[in-house]
């Protein structure tokens, strides 16, 4: 650490950074391929300085002496070399030399020539306890991790993403939980590296993973008890997937992953319910931090053989439906659409036979995930209104989020002509959560800043109420935003359409919207006849 503090240059500390030559074909035919800058990447040190952003009081906790030697798994498809070798070094570089009996690099099936010869030297020259298992067939994710774990060595088993940088001290705050009980599975808080400039972005102390009936992965405050102690391993209902850390013996008690899960998808779903269901635990450790290269959309890079990923995520999806979800499943059915429903999920004998021993879905839902069934019911209660959100001085102006995405500013747009599609940026749902939603996402429209006039954007729903909560009073036509006791209302800045929040005023019409639907009994009846609550 006093080392790194004292590095400067390129993306050290975690710090953006840009090239000069972002115009480049070569730069542009990387991002195409990676969809992240892997020529930045290229230019950043794999031996990078990183910011500690664990919370405080995770520099002065002491862990036992005694911990175990963990394998650690990486696999790979197609991964660019330098982020693929950042993630080696950074978890050589910050875990205990002694704890480390091994990385297993897993190639699946990759094509790229600088990931063959060239690797295997750099690894030769740089490591010694770093091997290489190359798969003689493209396998998948789930069956890659597979392979690697087969001829791990360690008592402990860490799987890792191929684009990741492991903090400091990330290694003993998820092993001192499992010599405690070796059913409890652990994953780190997962930060992110920014695809465009590398730079190292912190969430707040780690947020519980949750899932709703559309097996979305979705993230939520943690409960009330674990805020008391924001360093401290708190439960964990879904992982994140990309980074996990469980004893090899309880592992391959629980079968492993389910090798019927092909190329991508649902493999998160099957460990956690596994976990859980079959006697296990799972836990996130604040003060473990392992940031993961964020990318939106590169899904369709694992397109393969003449099968889209979708095909593949929907199938798995509904193997892991099939297998744990005992009635439940109907949900998932009833919610996915055709796709899912014409999905063939393959043999499920050995997968069902493993989970005969486990307990019911009711059980997990009851006793570990009781909170989903009131947050996310499987069937939705109706929403208030939806539709397109149209100003009353200006018909023609909608609020419009285009392009959907984190962030992004709202504003309001030419309306799409007659009802928009409920996939479009302009169709929105006010919620049984009181939120107003992206029909076709979990975005919802957000006050942006502390001001009392202030603009707004779409943020991932939080059903926390707060800054996402809206009241639409269907007479007066205003959308009030209700947040710490003040109301302010949505209005149009005519001159520039820009959207704001403001002094509520019934007699301005910009201040009036109409919805393409609204539910005249819920609206009426003080909004007040769902159960769902905001927090
Ligand atoms: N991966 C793989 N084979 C595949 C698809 C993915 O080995 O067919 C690897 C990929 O290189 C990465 C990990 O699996 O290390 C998870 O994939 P990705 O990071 O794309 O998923 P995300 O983190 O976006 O969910
Ligand atoms: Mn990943």
């Amino acid at each position: 650490m006093i080392i790194d503090a004292k590095r400067v240059g390129i993306g050290e500390q975690g710090e953006p950074a840009t090239l000069n030559n972002l115009a480049s074909d070569l730069n542009k035919e990387l991002f195409a391929k990676h969809i992240f800058n892997a020529l930045l990447s290229d230019a950043i040190s794999v031996n990078r300085s990183l910011p500690d952003v664990r919370p405080r009081e995770c520099k002065t906790k002491l862990y036992l002496k005694k911990l175990p030697m963990v394998s650690i798994i990486v696999i790979f498809f197609n991964e660019h070399k330098s982020v693929l070798l950042r993630s080696v070094h950074s978890l050589i570089n910050r875990s205990p030399p002694e704890l480390v009996k091994e990385i297993i690099l897993v190639d699946d099936f990759s094509d790229l020539d600088s990931l063959h010869k060239s690797l295997d030297d750099y690894i030769a020259q740089h490591f010694t306890k770093v091997r290489i298992l190359r798969l003689n067939e493209r396998s998948g994710l789930i069956r890659a991790r597979m392979a690697g774990a087969r001829i791990a060595k360690a008592e402990v088993l860490v799987f890792m993403d191929s684009h990741i940088e492991a903090g400091y001290n990330w290694l003993p705050p998820l092993l001192e939980p499992i010599v405690l009980n070796s059913r409890t599975v652990m994953g780190p808080t997962i930060d992110f590296i920014n695809g465009t400039q590398f730079f190292y972005g912190k969430y707040d102390y780690g947020m519980r993973g949750i899932f709703d009936f559309s097996l979305r992965y979705l993230k939520t405050s943690r409960l009330p008890e674990d805020q008391k102690h924001p360093s401290e391993p708190f439960k964990n209902l879904i992982m994140m997937g990309g980074s996990v850390v469980i004893s090899a013996k309880f592992f391959w008690e629980l079968g492993g992953y389910d090798e019927g899960l092909d190329i991508y998808g649902g493999e998160q779903f099957d460990l956690s319910f596994k976990i859980w269901m079959c006697g296990g635990q799972l836990y996130e450790a604040p003060c473990s931090r392992v940031a993961h290269l964020s990318r939106s959309s590169h899904l369709h890079l694992y397109n393969t053989k003449n099968v889209t990923v979708t095909k593949y995520i929907y199938r798995n999806y509904k193997r892991v439906a099939e297998v744990w979800m005992d009635d439940y499943k109907k949900y998932v059915s009833m919610r996915m659409g055709s796709s899912y429903r014409r999905a063939n999920p393959g043999d499920l004998t050995l997968a069902r036979a493993l989970r005969s021993k486990c307990k019911p879905f009711k059980w997990f839902l009851q006793n570990v995930a009781y909170d989903v069934m009131k947050r996310f019911p499987p069937i939705k209660p109706p929403n208030y209104a939806y539709g397109a959100i149209r100003n009353v001085a200006e018909p023609d102006m909608c609020v419009d989020a285009h392009p959907i995405t984190n962030g992004n500013h709202v504003d309001l747009e030419q309306c799409a002509e007659a009802v928009p599609q409920s996939n479009s940026s302009q169709f929105w749902e006010l919620t049984a959560y009181r939120d107003l939603r992206l029909a076709s996402k979990d975005f919802c429209l957000e006050v942006r800043a502390p001001q009392y006039i202030t603009s707004l954007w779409i943020w991932r729903c939080h059903y926390q109420g707060r800054n996402q909560y809206w009241l639409y009073d269907f007479q007066a036509k205003l959308l009030k935003q209700v947040f710490k006791n003040t109301t302010r209302c949505l209005e149009m800045l005519p001159h520039t359409k820009q959207l704001i929040i403001n002094q509520c005023n019934s007699s301005n019409r910009y201040m009036q919207w109409t919805f393409s639907f609204n539910n005249p009994n819920a609206l009426g009846n003080n909004q007040n006849n769902y159960s769902i609550q905001s927090a």
